[in-house]
């Protein structure tokens, strides 16, 4: 965890912070190594402070050992006391929070804790932009969890009948990504037959399977806090006609953003790749999400591959992982999306998803 905070302490001169109070979750585990629920890590140039409860001091001190603990109670010992009291110490006069990960009420009592004397300045994104490009250990845990959801989706697709419902095709898949070692799932997974599948986000209910439509599965498991994300589309029977003219444009259209992607890329650009494909065949308009979005610690985090308001986005830089899942959803018939996972490499980019696709 040493080399995250390394790189945290030099982003943080480089805005001028001279200390940043991290309480997103994920950006806290990211930091110290720390996975509880609650806590908050207070880090400065020489120092990094994890400020939890007694359920969780025991985990912080295996988990976190290259920061200091310290422990709220509550009441006696609250957090924002603790806080004064560690700003006091360590000589701040100035403390950026993270805007995006902090309530009204709780800004309010901080603010009153640590009185005129320390100033609390919004900050947004700074860990989360460091969380882009994944280090060894991170890309380690997310192969498995992505091997685990490949695995569980090949076993159970050959499981499914026509008469197998949503719901019950669900569960198989989450039983099998917990038998094969997952923690959890990464988020409630889809399964969406026929009409259900023009929903990008359908939510599996008691309409069967069928035959000779399409079947959306959206899945992933969570290891280690870092999350899989997989989508296959798939048919029991014969598909019609149409079915097939439309996994293959977007077949065609994940393979050529796939084929695309490099370091250097604006964001919004590689989502051009697949978009101007399917946009071509008419369909543009059907395409009514953004081709992906980074995983790790968070489901959904940078980069975001989608349309600029602006016309400008960030690059894509070697160590980002991310989704390349074009989809085209029609009403009344249901939807296609391909999802893999996918590694920006030095020259290009590594699919790390191998679940198998149709044709
Ligand atoms: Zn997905
Ligand atoms: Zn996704």
């Amino acid at each position: 965890m040493d080399h995250r905070l390394t790189r945290l302490r030099a982003a943080l001169a480089e805005r001028a912070l001279p200390a940043l109070l991290v309480s997103a979750p994920a950006n806290r585990r990211y930091l110290s190594g720390f996975s509880g629920s609650y806590g908050y890590l207070l880090v400065t140039p020489a120092e990094a402070v994890l400020f939890t409860d007694g359920r969780y001091t025991l985990r912080a001190s295996r988990e976190a050992p290259a920061v200091s603990v310290r422990q709220v109670v509550n009441p006696g010992r609250p957090f924002p006391a603790l806080l004064a009291e560690a700003a006091a110490e360590l000589g701040l006069a100035s403390l950026a929070f993270e805007a995006a990960h902090m309530s009204v009420a709780e800004h309010n009592a901080l603010a009153a804790a640590l009185g005129a004397g320390v100033e609390l300045a919004p900050a947004e994104g700074v860990v989360e932009a460091l969380r882009e490009q994944k280090d060894a250990e991170e890309l380690a845990t997310l192969r498995r969890a992505i091997a685990i959801t490949d695995a569980a989706f090949t076993a159970v697709a050959e499981r499914l009948a026509p008469e197998t419902t949503e719901r019950e095709a669900a569960w198989m898949l989450e039983v099998a990504m917990r038998v094969g070692g997952a923690d959890d799932v990464a988020f409630p997974i889809i399964v969406a037959a026929g009409p259900n599948g023009a929903q990008p986000h359908a939510t599996p209910g008691d309409e069967p399977l069928g035959a000779g439509r399409p079947i959306v599965i959206d899945m992933g498991a969570r290891l280690g806090g870092y999350h899989a994300d997989l989508t296959r589309t798939i048919v029991l029977g014969e598909p019609d006609a149409r079915f097939g003219e439309l996994y293959a444009l977007v077949r065609e259209a994940q393979a050529r953003a796939v084929a695309g992607l490099r370091p250097g890329l604006p964001a919004h650009e590689a989502d051009a790749l697949a978009r101007d494909q399917i946009a071509a065949a008419g369909y543009g308009e059907q395409f009514g999400h953004g081709l992906g979005h980074g995983v790790g610690l968070n489901i959904h985090e940078g980069p975001s591959l989608r349309r600029s308001a602006t016309g400008t986005s960030a690059p894509l830089r070697p160590g980002m992982v991310t989704s390349v899942e074009p989809g085209v959803y029609l009403e009344g018939w249901g939807g296609i999306r391909i999802e893999d996972l996918v590694l920006i490499t030095e020259d290009g980019c590594e699919v790390l998803s191998r679940a198998p696709k149709l044709g």
